[in-house]
């Protein structure tokens, strides 16, 4: 038996993640206070956890970008990117921007028939890894008919993480530090890792 499960595991299907890089090219995103660019932020997170899910999870999951440079990509190619890969989960990486005094951390869901109850679970799970262990405000998981959302939710389990507020200059010179980005990396990617160990 025990032979067995170590056969079922050695053998078992790496799951597929993709991770939706943000804007890029001449849409930067959000500018931020101290001028840091949203499409920048993104992209040097996205390429963090690829690093860490190859030194401390030894690949365990095959991810992909939407993007690894600053170009631009439209949001139906990103959605059938991930239909191609067959990807079992889908990350979409943004920071928030507001006219007024605003702060913390949110992930998106969309409201919809299928994955609903996985994806929530993942975004719960990554709202929580990274808000307890970093310290953001937590702004909640939440809904919204995010058309990256919509076109991925039918075949995966599928949200859109808010990383904070380049708006807000405690968080914009937060996301300037290379340790934080990789503090950032981590929890998304833990969360990512502790969802898939316990799908649903
Ligand atoms: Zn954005």
């Amino acid at each position: 038996m025990i032979l067995m499960l170590q056969i079922c595991f050695v053998f078992g299907q790496k799951k597929v993640v993709v991770i939706d890089v943000g804007h890029g090219g001449k849409d930067t995103g959000a500018i931020g206070v101290n001028t840091i660019l949203e499409k920048e932020v993104v992209l040097n997170v996205a390429k963090e956890i690829i690093r860490l899910n190859k030194i401390l999870f030894d690949n365990k999951h095959n991810i992909y970008l939407t993007r690894y440079t600053d170009t631009l990509i439209s949001l139906s190619d990103r959605s059938r990117l991930a239909k191609a890969l067959k990807a079992d989960v889908f990350v979409s990486l943004h920071c928030n921007a507001s006219q007024t005094v605003s702060k913390g951390m949110e992930v998106y869901v969309h409201n919809s028939d299928r994955n609903i109850k996985v994806s929530i679970f993942l975004g719960v799970s990554i709202f929580n890894e990274s808000t307890r262990k970093l310290g953001f405000k937590k702004r909640g998981v939440k809904f919204a008919n995010f058309q990256v959302l919509r076109e991925t939710i039918n075949f995966c389990t599928t949200v859109l993480v808010e990383m904070g507020f380049v708006t807000n200059s405690d968080e914009a010179s937060y996301l300037l530090k290379p340790s934080n980005i990789k503090a950032l990396a981590l929890s998304i990617l833990i969360g990512i890792n502790n969802y898939l160990n316990t799908e649903l």
